[in-house]
């Protein structure tokens, strides 16, 4: 199957504002945004607010922050449906003008009482037609004090049918539809019949969704060539599992998009887990935001659910902030320090950045790192000094002040050569030295190497606290 782009391509985004952007729904965001982007085409972004009852200002905001944060940037939107009812509107009104749609005054109660009929004869539960318009059919007289719905007038023989650009060739028996409910008896539309108005109106050639659509597929369709509209592809995307092969939920972690900023993962990152989340280029795991966007391609979608891996992600992410300058690093790292209470404007933070790197999987990691630097320092307490600083590692720390108060230049170089001389003068292994300085210094038994500590929290900070470790 080839991707048809004989319309300019336009893919939509259409959550609905009822939480937080969630891990699915940034993944189908950001599918439908490389496949504009990957054909030269538009991306739109709606936003399916006509749930009253559940959505929220919040959510909305939710939304917004994910995407800008993953950079996933609309060409067109937010649209809101809540803002569109009059077109919807407009569009019922010319349905039941032209025939395609139909008011039905059964009440909810005759409904139910036909669904339970069909189930008890083993047929699916369905409206029976009552009021469906037929030529030469009477229709039954209208009762007065009920507000019709209204209903599309379904296609009844044949199949409808799609080439989904994940699952390949779906069809659905027209007989199994029922005639949709489109507008309710207070006028207002419902769902399906939002999202097909607002896909025609928006002239959407690809729509990238959760595979829990599949079912309203063939209803849409049905619906978009009732009113002479060209129906977009679709490409169902199956869901996320947990790592234990459950639906993917808060019982595996956080869900929210924003959640992994908190716990410091990159955007760069997660763009790159989350496109391997059900999409595939060879045997590629790393690649760039441009990379993605040059091999994006339909084809390579999976057709079976994709697992979420957190260590995969801190893998992706730890290889991310390798590719990151230590000053970059440093801006994402200074407000976590910040608001851990350290010193952000630790002049030495990129090269602490450098130092910490290999080391880290996240920007928190980075951050927790950072505060041996640019948070306060606590002396090391009385249990700890007991454990550590006996007469002997006094003794060591007394002769590497005399020799560090000396030394010309306080590089990470010059350091290591002290630090050595003094263990060659003491016939002393390293940790005799350098467990001691850690402590002295930074009031921590285990630090990133020894001399590049030093060297980092630099002459003035380090000859204070030995000194100060040495009288106390
Ligand atoms: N608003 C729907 C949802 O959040 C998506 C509708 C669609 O993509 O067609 O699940």
């Amino acid at each position: 199957m080839t991707v048809s782009t004989s319309r300019p391509v336009r893919t939509r985004f259409a959550p609905s504002p009822t939480g937080y952007l969630h891990l699915g729904g940034a993944r189908t965001a950001l599918f439908s945004w490389a496949f504009a982007r990957h054909y030269g085409g538009t991306f739109v972004l709606r936003i399916e607010d006509t749930d009253l009852e559940r959505s929220t200002p919040e959510a909305v905001q939710a939304i917004l922050d994910g995407m800008r944060w993953l950079d996933l940037q609309a060409d067109e939107g937010p649209f809101y449906q809540m803002q569109r009812m009059d077109r919807y509107r407009e569009v019922i009104a010319d349905m039941l003008a032209q025939g395609t749609a139909y008011h039905c005054y059964s009440t909810p109660a005759e409904v139910e009482a036909m669904r339970e009929k069909a189930r008890a004869l083993g047929a699916k539960p369905r409206y029976d037609g009552t009021w469906r318009p037929e030529p030469g059919k009477t229709l039954p007289p209208v009762p007065t004090g009920i507000k019709p719905v209204v209903r599309f007038r379904s296609p009844q023989d044949g199949v409808t049918a799609w080439d989904d650009l994940v699952k390949g060739p779906i069809s659905f028996d027209n007989g199994e539809l029922d005639d949709l409910v489109i507008a309710r008896p207070d006028g207002t539309p419902t769902y399906n019949f939002c999202v097909v108005v607002d896909d025609w109106d928006m002239r959407i050639t690809h729509v990238i969704r959760g595979d829990d659509h599949v079912n309203n597929t063939p209803r849409q369709i049905n619906i978009l060539r009732a009113l002479g509209a060209e129906p977009p592809c679709y490409g169902h995307v199956p869901m996320i599992l947990g790592p234990d092969g459950e639906k993917l939920s808060k019982r595996h972690g956080a869900v929210s998009v924003m959640e992994y900023d908190k716990l410091g993962y990159l955007p760069e990152a997660m763009v790159n887990y989350l496109a391997r989340l059900g999409w595939s280029h060879g045997n590629d795991e790393l690649f760039s935001r441009e990379q993605f966007v040059e091999w994006f391609d339909p084809h390579h979608l999976s057709r079976s659910a994709a697992q979420w891996d957190p260590k995969k992600l801190n893998w992706v992410n730890a290889h991310a902030l390798r590719q990151l300058s230590p000053d970059d690093l440093a801006a994402r790292v200074a407000p976590r320090i910040a608001s851990r209470g350290g010193d952000t404007g630790f002049a030495a933070l990129p090269a602490v950045m450098a130092l910490l790197r290999d080391r880290s999987e996240t920007l928190e990691d980075l951050a927790e790192g950072a505060m041996l630097f640019c948070g306060p320092y606590v002396p090391a307490d009385a249990a700890l000094r007991a454990e550590v600083l006996d007469e002997p590692a006094l003794g060591l720390l007394r002769a590497f002040l005399d020799g560090a108060q000396g030394l010309a230049d306080w590089t990470e170089a010059e350091l290591d050569a002290q630090i050595k001389s003094i263990l060659k003068e003491h016939n002393v292994k390293m940790p005799k030295l350098a467990i001691p300085l850690r402590v002295a210094v930074t009031g921590h038994k285990h630090t990133p190497a020894i001399g590049a500590v030093l060297n980092l929290l630099g002459r003035e900070t380090v000859l204070t606290r030995l000194a100060s470790t040495l009288a106390g």
